[in-house]
């Protein structure tokens, strides 16, 4: 079965022994947590929209492999037709969920284990690539929800790996048998593990001599023996608990349901093991990885800034601000904000090329770019919607006050705008729009893929500085041959006499 439906993707997580704590506590099933409910509708929404006629081409593709149809979130990149057709399909996604749908994780580091594994068998001898191809047929046969596992704790920040106190602030191996290897350590920010069958563990940074134990990459069933998930809080996230109007956004998450997952002395057969001790190739293992997900966010962060837009446009139109110019203008600078960065990750796309293993990398100083303004723009885009919207998202009662009797009448008359909508209108608006420009939405923009500053010390690796001065040479100087009209001799004028002795 290569495409699940959602109630498949659902009931195949039942069938697994996660082992997560929620609040603290160990919980029984994670499926039916009211915690992880939002994380998993979104998920299923991406297993929904494959089975849509009319989303077909953007959600689904011939598998490489195997010829069959497979979900695009199992896919690599065959062309840049593909990785265009993948921001497509984020946006879209993030236009029907107005979320993070946490699938873009565990398909970016698929593809980066892909190539990676070539490299190193081409360097090597080893036959890495043979057995993750098995594993990637193993994926796309059962559709499966992988999570990609890459950020260490990283314990002191000035220190490498091997010069930590603690050594299991970076994953690392603890023993190789003869029979796999054992892994011990943790990833933080981990998206949609909780709610995931299998972990893809990545390194997360490059490594040097010395630090072979920690250059491990591995394929990890979310209920394996050692696996346990520590999930983490989001904004007004209680509230999903609630009842009424001031959820937000109703069925789906307000990121991507983030947890530590510690590796507490995990066996990893050999089959499933895909780098173990190949420090070379560490650095290029994370910056594939990171280039394809950086031009993810002009692709979902554009389809929720279009969910942000649509219901702050709504907004004016409650308080009957929507025909004044100033809020048109506004309005129109968060869809600049929105199409400029989409625009960016459909270019660094377009301008993909061929890794040598075969598949597509997308353009790395675009993807940088894209993910660079991201840590702007949803701030931006944030900070109009709250400016149009006004101060009562902020301040508003909860929803319980529009329920008492003895009060209703005072909020619901003073809180009234424009007669054509229900007060309870605004306030449902007004909630959304608090729950999604909230600190966990920005932080997320700001720093996943990758904090602002990595971006710009990828950009000035791939910008070609001393290229742009040469080219300014050629332009100030005309040192170039190519013929043109004849122009007065301003070098001869200007550049100092010579002096010679
Ligand atoms: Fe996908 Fe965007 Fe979430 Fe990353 S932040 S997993 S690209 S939806």
């Amino acid at each position: 079965m290569s495409l699940k439906t959602p109630t498949e993707y659902v009931d195949s997580l039942r069938n697994l022994k996660i082992r997560a704590y929620i609040g603290g506590e160990l919980v029984d099933s994670v499926v039916d947590h009211p915690s992880v409910a939002p994380h998993i509708n979104t998920v299923a929404k991406t297993y929904e929209l494959a089975h849509i006629a009319e989303h077909a081409d953007v959600m689904t593709t011939l598998s490489h492999l195997t010829g069959e149809r497979i979900h695009r979130y199992t896919h690599i990149f065959q062309s840049s037709d593909d990785l265009i057709k993948k921001i497509q399909m984020l946006r879209l996604l993030g236009q029907e969920t107005g979320t993070c749908f946490q699938r873009c994780v565990g398909l970016d580091a698929l593809n980066a284990m892909y190539a990676v594994s070539y490299e190193v068998d081409q360097d090597k001898g080893t036959d890495y690539h043979e057995r993750f191809k098995k594993y990637l047929a193993y994926v796309q046969r059962e559709d499966l929800m992988l999570a990609g596992a890459m950020t260490d704790p990283k314990g002191h920040r000035a220190k490498k790996p091997s010069q930590q106190e603690d050594p299991d602030q970076f994953v690392r191996v603890v023993e190789q048998r003869s029979d796999g290897v054992v892994i011990r350590g943790a990833k933080l920010h981990n998206t949609g593990g909780i709610n995931s069958h299998e972990i893809l563990v990545l390194p997360g940074t490059g490594l040097a001599a010395g630090e072979e134990q920690y250059a491990i990459a591995c394929a990890v069933p979310a209920d394996a023996e050692g696996v346990v998930f520590i999930f983490g809080r989001q904004s007004n996230d209680s509230r999903k608990l609630e009842d009424g109007c001031d959820i937000g956004n109703t069925r789906f998450g307000v990121v991507g349901g983030e947890a530590m997952v510690v590796f507490d002395d995990v066996f990893v057969p050999t089959e499933r093991v895909f780098l173990n001790g190949e420090i070379e190739h560490c650095a290029t293992l994370v910056n594939y990885f990171a280039t394809w997900h950086r031009a993810n966010y002009g692709g979902c962060k554009g389809g929720n800034a279009d969910v942000l837009i649509g219901a702050t446009a709504k907004m004016t139109r409650i308080l009957g601000t929507d025909r004044n110019s100033i809020v048109k203008d506004k309005l129109i600078e968060m869809v600049h904000r929105t199409e400029t960065t989409y625009a960016s990750a459909i270019g660094s796309s377009a301008l993909g090329y061929k890794l040598p293993c075969g598949s597509f990398m997308t353009d790395p100083i675009l993807a940088n770019t894209v993910k660079q303004n991201i840590t702007r723009n949803v701030y931006e885009i944030g900070r109009l919607s709250h400016d149009l919207a006004g101060g009562f998202l902020a301040t508003m009662p909860d929803s319980k006050a529009f329920d008492n009797p003895e009060i209703a009448g005072w909020v619901r008359k003073y809180y009234g705008a424009n007669p054509e909508y229900d007060v309870m209108e605004r306030i449902r608006f007004g909630r959304y729009i608090e729950n999604m420009t909230s600190v966990t939405t920005m932080v997320e923009a700001m720093h996943g893929a990758g904090s602002p500053q990595a971006q710009r010390i990828a950009m000035l690796g791939q910008a070609d500085i001393e290229g742009k001065i040469a080219m300014a040479n050629q332009v100030i100087y005309g040192t170039d041959d190519v013929p043109g009209l004849a122009l007065p001799d301003v070098n001869a004028k200007t550049a100092p006499a010579v002096e010679s002795d």
